[in-house]
Order: structure tokens, then sequence, then C-alpha cells
């Protein structure tokens, strides 16, 4: 086990000073990862405050600097792929090959998508009689939650520090480990002292401070609805700009002239993609009635292939959850729809032998929208397939959830499914199975959200408007 130093402020590491020692377990076998002890209030108050000193200079840096900076912490990032990917199978659970490919692959993406974003942004724009500007916002506090622990925190800080603003980032407790490497490379970019600040510790001690500084101009979290709601509040007391990237509970919607096959396939893999541990995990899944019976031939065939077990193997497809109390949430989750009377098409509540928190995919079936496993986000790897009448009963159960978030549409004739994909109220939508984009505009309708993550749209996020008048 390493302890290690969970505070960066102005170039400088140092340990926590905030009480006892937070330990991060391997989610695969239960070991103790590190440990780290978490930053006390004051911490993150010279945090931010490092941050505003360092603002006037980095506001006014040459953007070609701010955006080869980028490009070299992604450069760093990329040399350690290995490293970088084994800690998020970890602290996570996420099976190896999505660890290289999305926990490392997507933050690289996001980092050089977001630089090219800002090499080709109009800072101004004259119109007639006035130009407007761009200009970076100030100092913002990112704070963000464990499943995707780098992607969640460049996802911030890449536009940020290109629109020329300076951070201070409050990481998930659960995934601290990947933060500290992650400002490992960030300190070897070449990166000025005081833009960017790392603050480890809980988030009602240190993220409440850091929301809630005089000197924050911008709150950017994600994570749950609840904790969004507390910081949103605390932000907006102090009229900080506050953009929010929280839960979902996402549809999929198979048109009765989809091709089924695939369709159910491709829908049972990605929500179960990261073990169901994801935000727009399409958890959902939304089918005709009159082909219920074929629909669940074909996820009983599938789940077959969601090998559970440990995440570092080859072949397996499902990994443990990231924690002990996750398990047993998800795992309640699954009594839960079992006591409402839906159908247990696979999977079930019993834990797997042996070490880690291990909870089995599962699939229920004639789930009818009002249960709670249709209407809360569980955060595991749990399906849950609700028949529908029509074309129109799919689009109004979709869009009944409190969330917003994404979703999906298969169907034969491709304008037509992108007519239903208008119909639903997310912040994206894929068609037959459409890939996910790194600079593609993600964020929420409802409770999902309010902003709007990734490429050129995320980036305007980080700048303030002046209308300059003649
Ligand atoms: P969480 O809300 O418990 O924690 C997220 C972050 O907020 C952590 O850093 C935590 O320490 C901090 N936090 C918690 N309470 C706080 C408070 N009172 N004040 C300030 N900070 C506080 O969420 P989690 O368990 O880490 O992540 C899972 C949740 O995140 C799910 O609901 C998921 O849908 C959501 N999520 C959303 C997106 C998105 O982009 N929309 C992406 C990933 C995860």
């Amino acid at each position: 086990m390493t302890i290690r130093d969970g505070v960066y402020i102005a170039g400088e590491w140092s340990p926590g000073v905030g009480e006892s020692a937070i330990e991060v377990y391997s989610s695969a076998d239960e070991s103790i990862l590190g440990s780290f002890s978490p930053a006390s209030v004051a911490q993150a108050e010279a945090a931010v405050e490092a941050a505003a000193a360092a603002f006037p200079g980095w506001s006014v840096t040459p953007r070609e600097v701010r955006t080869q900076i980028i490009r070299a912490i992604a450069d760093g990032l990329e040399a350690r792929t290995d490293e970088f990917a084994a800690l998020s199978t970890n602290e996570v659970g996420t099976t190896i090959g999505i660890s290289k490919a999305v926990q490392v692959g997507l933050a690289l993406n996001v980092l050089r998508t977001t630089a090219d974003a800002m090499d080709a942004l109009e800072v101004s724009e004259v119109h007639e009689g006035f130009t407007v500007v761009r200009e970076p916002i100030g100092v913002v506090v990112a704070i963000t939650p464990w499943n995707f622990p780098l992607h969640q925190i460049v996802a911030k800080i890449a536009p940020a520090i290109a629109a020329g603003c300076t951070v201070v980032v409050k990481p998930a407790e659960l995934s601290s480990l990947s933060a500290i490497a992650l400002f490992e490379v960030i300190h070897d970019s070449g990166l000025p002292v005081g833009v960017a600040n790392l603050i480890c510790g809980s988030g009602p001690v240190v993220g409440e401070a850091l929301a809630a500084h005089p000197s924050v101009d911008m709150v950017s979290f994600t994570g749950s609805t609840r904790a969004g709601a507390r910081v949103g509040e605390l932000a907006i007391k102090d009229i900080k700009k506050v953009a929010l990237e929280l839960g979902g509970k996402s549809a999929t919607i198979i048109l009765e002239d989809a091709a089924l096959d695939k369709a159910v396939s491709v829908s049972l893999s990605s929500a179960f993609t990261n073990n169901g541990q994801m935000c727009s995990a399409l958890s959902r899944l939304i089918v005709m009635r009159s082909q219920l019976e074929k629909v669940e031939e074909l996820l009983s065939a599938a789940i077959l292939k969601q090998v559970l077990g440990d995440p570092f193997e080859n072949g397996v497809r499902v990994g443990p959850m990231v924690s002990a109390h996750q398990r047993d949430v998800v795992i309640g989750y699954i009594e839960k729809g079992i006591a409402e009377g839906a159908t247990l098409l696979a999977g079930g509540p019993e834990r797997p032998a042996g070490k880690g928190y291990f909870v089995q995919p599962t699939i229920f079936t004639n789930v009818s929208n009002e249960m709670v496993v249709a209407r809360e986000e569980i955060f595991g790897p749990v399906l849950v397939v609700i028949p529908v009448d029509s074309e129109e009963e799919a689009i109004s159960v979709a869009n009944d959830s409190d969330y917003g978030l994404s979703g999906a549409v298969w169907g034969a004739d491709e304008g037509h499914a992108v007519e239903v994909a208008r119909k639903i109220r997310t912040g994206q939508v894929a068609i037959n199975g459409g890939a996910f984009y790194a600079d593609a505009p993600f964020g929420g309708y409802k409770k999902s959200g309010i902003g709007r993550e990734l490429g050129s749209h995320g980036l305007e996020e980080f700048f303030e408007l002046k209308a300059i008048r003649f």
C-alpha cells in the first residue's frame, strides 16, 4: 500500500491535514491500493487563492501556448497508458480492455479534441456596431465522480485551461489515486504554477468549502443529482456560474422494423459498459409487446457473453462494482425489483462467491415504468425490459423519467428513427448503435443537469461574453 500526498497547490505537493486517512480499495480483490489524508478546509481555501493568483497571467497567455500544454498533458498520459488503465481497473472495476480504450483513450481524445476546439474558436465576432469577445470566466472548481476517474477530470480541466481559466479539482474519494497520478502528469507538462490545483478529500467538507468560496467564479460538478443540487445551491447563493452533469435512467427504443438480433445484443452490452457504472447507461429497454418473447430469447443468449469475473482477465466483460457500498446498493435494487413483481430473466441478488465487489449481471422483464427499478438510477449491471403497445407509448415511456441524459433508437428506416429521436427529451440519442464522440456536446435535460460538456459546445461554458459597442 502506498500513502500519497493528496494536495497539490501552486505546483507543490503536500499531505492533507484533514481528519482520518481515506483508504482506496481494489474492487476485484478488496486489498488496499493506497491511502491519503484528506485536505482541510484551510487547504481548499489556499488552493482557490493559488488559482486566483495565477488567473491574471494565465488568462492572457497566448492560446497556442495553452493548447500546446494540453497536448503535452495528453502525451504524458498516453506514455503511461498501461499504468493508468490498471489503476482504473483496480479502483473502479472496469475491465482492462475498456480501461485502455475508454478510461485512458477517451481522456486522451477529450484533451486533444478540446485543444483543437480552442485553436478553432472565434474569440471575437464583429457585428454591425459592436464586437463580441469571449473572456475566460475566472477561477473554476471542478468536482468529479469516480466512474471515469480521468475522463471526468479532463472533461472539465481541458476546456477550463484552454479557455484561460484556472482550476481547483476535487475528485471523488474512491478514485483519488487516479487523480493524483494525473496531476503528476500535469506537473510535468509545463503548466504554470497555480493554474491547476488538486484537493483530495471529502465532498461535504472540502467540496462544499470550494463551491461556496467567494473567489470562485464557476463550479462545474459531475455526480449524483442529490449532491449536484447541494453544490448548485451553495454556488448560486453567491451568483457563481454552475454547470451540472448528473444522473440518468436512459432508454433504448427498439422499433418494430429494427434488426432485432443486433439491436438486442448491442443494447445489452452498452447497458453493461463499465459494469453499468455509467451515467448515460441505457438501462431501460423499451420493446414492442408483440416482439417481447423474441427479445427475451435473444437477451437470454446474449447474457451468456457478459462473462463476470476478474476485470484484468481477457474475455471478462463485467467486472466488480467500485465498492462494497455500491455492490450493496445494486443488490438492494435487484431485491426491490423482485419484490415489485418484475420477472427475473437472468442474474439475481445472490452474491458470487469469493473476494471482490461483484454483482450478477441481471435482466428484469415485464417491467412497468412505474416500478422503482425503472425509475431510479441503479449504477450497476441491471437492465429492465419494458413492453409497450405502440411507438407513441414507447416515446412517452422513454420521456416518463425525472432524468434526460441519453437514449437510443433502433429502426430499419433511419429517417424515421431520427424523427423518434427528436421526440426524446435527452441530451444525446444514438441511432442504430451510433458511436460516442469525444467532441459531441454531452449533458442532460431535466434532472440530468445544466449545461453541456465536451467539444466546442463544452468549451463555450468556460467563457463570459462581452459586447464592446462603437
Ligand atoms: P456523488 O454525487 O456521490 O459524488 C460526486 C462528487 O461530489 C464526489 O467528488 C463527491 O466527493 C462530491 N460530493 C458529494 N457530496 C458533496 C457535497 N455535499 N458538496 C460538494 N461535493 C460533494 O456521485 P458518485 O457516487 O461519485 O458518482 C455517481 C453519480 O454520478 C451517479 O448519479 C451518476 O449518474 C453521476 N454521473 C453523472 C455523469 C454525467 O456526466 N452526467 C457522469 C458520471 C457520473
